[in-house]
């Protein structure tokens, strides 16, 4: 194993979005970079869905399409309410998604990050794969300066050095700058691929080429009363699904995640759409859903925060990569500045990029839906009764069996209030939602 000596400007953790982000924003700017990162290899161990939203790499990489390796661009986004049996739907499609730029692609993670870290590397970073940081170094007065690891050789050294280490924290957290998480601010999400030749995904999701892909987001008996959501995307070989739900949910009802995902995948809706697959990968990780409230102090001493180890997920819009470049791009600005302006990496001056991220969308989003995580847990029944007084108020209507269309409509009312206890429970829970949407 190499030894380094080299003192560095600055020391990113994690090889993810967020830290990729900030590694190349400083290269470019000239700063000398090292990124570690504890997989074989970039990406290795990373896990996502997964969508990736152009936007926030565009920023970065204004021309990554020619590189990067992407499955399909999203043509159809379809919203999935299911009980048992069936399942209400909102599909959109728009000819206008297959536009010169696509807003949103499907990726393959282990895949992409692989690209992305290598064109870090060629922007100038140092890149140290299969090393863990276990630690950070603090000089006597508390401000961090580099950080331990389990290579041999000691302490490697930096003016400042950011946490891009996902969800866990747990550098952080060992160093006293965060508190433990807690399961009530993750999810759990598990995920499998299951491989179907390319023509058989496109005539299953009509799809009109290998660039074309469909997204699905179910919400309602899929996840069995807790707080979640179950996915299926398309690729261009394979077709990932997964399921996701708070990790108090999961301690509390005892289900096993692998259980849940079984049980999304035999739905009748969903069985179809993996007929004749086969399933070669699975993998669970964890997501930070905490919200707004769940922000750990961002900026100290020589150190940053940033993507999922500062709760940077957007749940009700499933967006979190984003998130993570984005805020991995401002941190590595903000460094970037303060070097050029040759300013001490202090908390205060670090500030800088607490400021950046209140003026962009992560944080404005972040509050909007701040209210949203505690009413979800606090009504659960969202997930259980509409789906069920949905599904079957939609069949009273649908089904011709001799009963006048004004009984039906009586019916489908009745069937609607009685879901909630009557009118009032409909109202309040309608309240309850549009207040934490606002
Ligand atoms: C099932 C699932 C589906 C998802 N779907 C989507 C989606 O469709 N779209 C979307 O935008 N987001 C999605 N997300 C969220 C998204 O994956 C995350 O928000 C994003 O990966 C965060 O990036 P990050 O760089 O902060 O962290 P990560 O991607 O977790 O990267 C952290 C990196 O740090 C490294 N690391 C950790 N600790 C250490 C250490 N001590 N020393 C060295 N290296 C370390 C890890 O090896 C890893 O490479 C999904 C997440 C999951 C789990």
């Amino acid at each position: 194993m190499t030894t380094i000596h080299e003192h560095f400007d600055a020391i990113v953790v994690g090889a993810g979005p967020s830290g990729n982000a900030a590694a190349y924003t400083m290269a470019k700017a000239g700063l000398n970079v090292l990124q570690i990162d504890r997989g074989e290899y970039a990406g290795s161990k990373n896990v996502q869905g997964a969508i990736l939203y152009a936007d926030a790499l565009e920023r970065l990489i204004p021309d990554f399409r020619e590189e990067a390796p992407l499955e399909r661009h999203v043509v159809e986004q379809r919203m999935w309410m299911l009980d048992e049996t069936s399942h209400v739907g909102a599909h959109y499609r728009s000819d206008d998604f297959n536009e010169d730029r696509p807003n949103r692609y499907t990726i393959i993670r282990a895949q992409f990050d692989q690209w992305f870290a290598r064109t870090v590397r060629e922007a100038g970073a140092l890149m140290l794969t299969e090393t863990t940081v276990t630690n950070l170094v603090k000089d006597d007065k508390g401000k961090v300066i580099g950080v331990e690891t389990d290579r041999e050789g000691g302490p490697i050294y930096a003016e400042v050095v950011i946490l891009g280490e996902g969800v866990n924290g747990l550098v952080g957290q060992r160093a006293g700058l965060r508190p433990e998480l807690s399961t009530s601010h993750v999810a759990l999400a598990v995920k499998e691929m299951h491989f179907l030749d390319q023509k058989v995904i496109e005539d299953r999701f009509n799809l009109s080429s290998e660039e074309e892909g469909v997204v699905i987001e179910a919400v309602g008996s899929v996840s069995s009363g807790m707080v979640g959501t179950g996915f299926l995307y398309t690729n261009r070989e394979s077709v990932s699904i997964g399921i996701g739900c708070m990790l108090g949910d999961f301690v509390e009802t005892a289900i096993p995640p692998y259980k849940l995902l079984d049980r999304f995948k035999s739905h009748p809706s969903v069985k179809p759409l993996l007929q004749g697959s086969e399933m070669k990968e699975y993998s669970a990780h964890l997501i930070p859903e905490g919200g707004f409230s769940a922000i750990p102090a961002l900026v100290g001493d020589g150190w940053i925060v940033v993507g999922d180890a500062g709760q940077f997920v957007n749940s009700v819009h499933r967006e979190g990569s984003n998130l993570a470049m984005t805020t991995g791009r401002l941190a590595g600005e903000t460094v970037a500045a303060l070097k050029a302006e040759n300013k001490p990496f202090t908390q205060v001056n670090l500030r800088a990029y607490e400021a950046a991220l209140k003026d962009s969308y992560v944080i404005k989003d972040l509050k909007k839906y701040r209210r949203m995580p505690d009413t979800l847990h606090a009504n659960k029944h969202l997930f259980t009764d509409y789906p069920h007084a949905l599904s079957s108020a939609l069949q009273t209507w649908l089904r011709v069996d001799g009963v006048d269309k004004r009984t039906k409509e009586r019916e489908m009312v009745r069937t609607m209030r009685a879901a909630r206890g009557g009118f009032r429970g409909l109202m309040s829970d309608m309240w309850k939602v549009a207040r934490a949407w606002r």
